[in-house]
C-alpha cells in the first residue's frame, strides 16, 4: 500500500525521561506514534540520533518514510534559537547545557527541515488550536510539571512579550518566602513545582517523616518523584504527598487566580505532566483554590484540563511547521 499523498508533518516532543514523537496528516490528525528514553550518556549528538530515530520509528508506524515529511517540529526544554534550531542550557538534558544543534542535525542525518521551540509553548498553541481551548479566543495554559510553565494566547495571537513572557512559575504567592530553583523566593513553582516538591519531600523524609513516596519510587525502577510516584501515593493515602500536593494546590490558586486577574482569559488549561496524571479532580481544586483570589469572582474563566494528554506536545511541535513548506523533492 503506498503512502497518500497528503501533507505529513512530524512532531516531537524532548522530554528530560522520554522522547515522543507523532506524523500528522494533512487534517492535523494523528497517524503514527513512536516513543523511546531519553539518551542518559553526555554527549547532545546522541539526542539528535535518538530524535532523528525515534521520527524514524513513528514514520514506520505510520507507514510513510521520514522524507515524505514536510517537516519536523521539535518541542525541547532550555534556551531556543529558533532561527538556527538550536537548544542550549537544557539542564535536564545530556550534554549538561552544551548546544544540540537540532536543525542541523535533521538536515544531515535526514534531508528534512526541522523547526524548534519552547516545550510549554507548543503544547499550550496544541490545546489552543485542536484542544481545550480552540473555540476560545484568549486562553492561559497553566503546564504544571518539574516546573509549572505558562503559556498565553491573545485575541487569538500567542504573547511571548519580549521574549520572557508567561513565566507563571515565577509569579510571586508569598514574598520572602519559599527558596525556588531559580534563586529567588516565594515564587509559585517553589511549592507548586514537581522538582520543589521533591527537594522537600526528601528533606522530610531525611528529618524521619514517614512516606510510601520513596517506596514507590524504588519499587518502579525510578530515581526521581515522576508525577506517577505522585499520584500513586495520593492513591495509597500517604500523608506527606497529600500535605504536599495540598500546599502546590495552595500557590497553584494564588499564582493561576493572579494572573487571570491580570489578563482575564475565556479559559485556562490545566496540562504538564503532574497536571494531566492527576487529572479532572486535581482541576477541580485547583478551581476551588483560585476562587478566593479572584476579583471579579462571580465570572471565573473557563478551568479545563488538558485534552491532548501526553501526545499534546509532540502534536503542538508537529504544528510548528510551516504550511507553506513543500517537503523534499522527491
Ligand atoms: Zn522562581
Amino acid at each position: 500500500m503506498s503512502p497518500p499523498r497528503r501533507r505529513l508533518v512530524g512532531g516531537l516532543d524532548l522530554g528530560g525521561t522520554k522522547i515522543q514523537a507523532v506524523v500528522l496528516d494533512g487534517r492535523r490528525s494523528v497517524i503514527g506514534e513512536a516513543k523511546s528514553a531519553t539518551p542518559t550518556t553526555d554527549g547532545a549528538q546522541d539526542v539528535i540520533l535518538a530524535l532523528v530515530s525515534t521520527m524514524g520509528s513513528a514514520c514506520a508506524d505510520a507507514d510513510v518514510e521520514l522524507g515524505d515529511l514536510a517537516g519536523v517540529g521539535v518541542g525541547s526544554p532550555g534556551a531556543i534559537d529558533a532561527r538556527r534550531g538550536i537548544v542550549t542550557g537544557a539542564r535536564n538534558l545530556p550534554g549538561e547545557g552544551a548546544p544540540i544543534k537540532i536543525a542541523a542535525g535533521f538536515r544531515t542525518l535526514a534531508d528534512t527541515r526541522a523547526y524548534v521551540d519552547n516545550d510549554v509553548t507548543v503544547g499550550v498553541n496544541a490545546e489552543y488550536q485542536l484542544g481545550a481551548a480552540r473555540r476560545s479566543k484568549s486562553l492561559l495554559g497553566v503546564w504544571w510539571g518539574t516546573g509549572v510553565g505558562g503559556g498565553i494566547v491573545l485575541h487569538g495571537e500567542p504573547w511571548d512579550g519580549r521574549g520572557a513572557a508567561a513565566e507563571l512559575g515565577h509569579v510571586v504567592v508569598r514574598i520572602g518566602g519559599a527558596e525556588c530553583t531559580c534563586g529567588r523566593r516565594g515564587c509559585m513553582e517553589a511549592y507548586a513545582g514537581r522538582g520543589s516538591m521533591e527537594i522537600r519531600a526528601r528533606r522530610e523524609h531525611k528529618k524521619g517523616r514517614k512516606t510510601e513516596l520513596f517506596k514507590i519510587m524504588e519499587k518502579r525502577g525510578r530515581t526521581r518523584l515522576t508525577s506517577g510516584v505522585w499520584a500513586r501515593a495520593l492513591e495509597h493515602g500517604d500523608e506527606l504527598a497529600i500535605e504536599l500536593v495540598d500546599r502546590a494546590l495552595e500557590a497553584l490558586g494564588a499564582g493561576v487566580a493572579s494572573a487571570v486577574n491580570l489578563l482575564d482569559p475565556e479559559t485556562v488549561v490545566i496540562g504538564g505532566g503532574l497536571g494531566t496524571r492527576l487529572g479532572e479532580p486535581y482541576v477541580e481544586r485547583i478551581r476551588e483554590a483560585m476562587q478566593p483570589h479572584l476579583f471579579v469572582d462571580d465570572r471565573p474563566p473557563r478551568v479545563a484540563l488538558a485534552e491532548l494528554g501526553d501526545l499534546g506536545g509532540a502534536i503542538g511541535a508537529a504544528l510548528l511547521v510551516p504550511p507553506g513548506s513543500p517537503g523534499r523533492k522527491r
